[in-house]
């Protein structure tokens, strides 16, 4: 995981700490000269260029006028400034704010919603909450079945209509009936195409219209590269996002994505999945993040 970041801020820590075992106190100047040699290793670790001046920002707020002793304790102050950049306030999930709890979920096909959605469920089932899903997915041929599966292995409720059918009176129904039942969560599964396009922008806008959903989340791949900034932007700007989920953390060799979400998109990222079983989805912490892509 993360290694083309893991051994970029290696580096860099070697690099600080050789600086201050010469004696010389760090500052800006420093920082920077030291940032712009492996510039390009960042860039190619996913690390995008706005992401980059914060992350020099931070780095000189967190190192000038000091001398690291070691390397450990550059890889420490590193640390700190990457779970600056990575935290940002996070909604709450659990327990339920209210009754039942609507989470949207949106993003492109393929990058792992409906397994994200199966873990969430999991996770909540497991604290003892009524869950729903609504297989709002009604344009992907296998979405219904696959959706029917997880909730079946997980032991949740599935509301669905058949393809081609309003997504949003999916959702509608799934509410409903949660309502009626008493059941604390409404988790809606949605279609996404890999080029985001009108018409799915327009379904989605009617799902928000018709159940003022308490949530919607993105659901992203780390591996998306550059792309993910484009892709986030576009939803935010058509339907509101409030918080992101990142999957496939642990395919993730390169590392940028987290710091794309935080600083690029100023979004929450909320859950990060690393697997394809229901337990591998862990909450956001940035410390253990920051941590984990500098291999502590
Ligand atoms: P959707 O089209 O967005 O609903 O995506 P799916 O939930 O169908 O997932 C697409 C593929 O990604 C499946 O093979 C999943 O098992 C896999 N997947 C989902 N989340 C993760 C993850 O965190 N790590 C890995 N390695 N694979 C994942």
């Amino acid at each position: 995981m993360f290694d083309a970041l893991k051994k970029s801020f290696g580096r860099i820590a070697d690099t600080l700490a050789e600086v201050s075992g010469a004696g010389i106190t760090l500052d800006e100047k420093r920082i920077n000269e030291i940032l712009d040699d492996m510039e390009l290793e960042l860039l190619q670790a996913d690390v995008a260029v706005d992401v980059l001046d914060r992350m020099r920002d931070e780095m000189v707020r967190q190192l000038s006028g000091k001398k690291v002793k070691n390397r450990k304790e550059a890889m420490d102050a590193i640390r700190d400034a990457l779970a600056e950049l990575l935290a940002l306030p996070a909604p709450q999930i659990a327990p339920p704010p209210k009754k039942p709890y609507i989470i949207l979920f949106v993003g492109p096909n393929g990058v792992g919603k409906t397994t994200t959605i199966a873990k969430i469920a999991y996770k909540l089932k497991g604290s003892g909450y009524g869950v729903v899903i609504a297989a709002a997915d009604t344009f992907r041929a296998g979405s219904i079945e696959q959706t029917e599966e997880w909730a079946k292995r997980i032991g949740v409720r599935v509301v669905k209509h058949d393809y081609g059918a309003d997504p949003a009176a999916v959702a509608y129904d799934a509410v409903k009936s949660a309502t009626a039942r008493g059941e604390e969560y409404v988790l809606i599964d949605t279609a996404g195409r890999q080029d985001t396009n009108e018409n799915l922008m327009e379904q989605l806008k009617k799902i928000k219209r018709v159940v003022k959903p308490d949530l919607t989340i993105y659901v992203g791949e780390a591996l998306t590269g550059n792309a993910l900034l484009e892709q986030l932007r576009r939803y935010d700007e058509e339907i509101g996002i409030d918080g992101v989920i990142l999957t496939k953390m642990d395919a993730d060799t390169r590392g940028g994505s987290a710091f794309t979400v935080t600083v690029g998109a100023g979004k929450p990222l909320i859950f990060v999945g690393f697997g394809e079983s229901p337990d591998d989805l862990k909450e956001f912490n940035a410390e253990e993040l920051a941590g984990t892509i500098l291999g502590q």
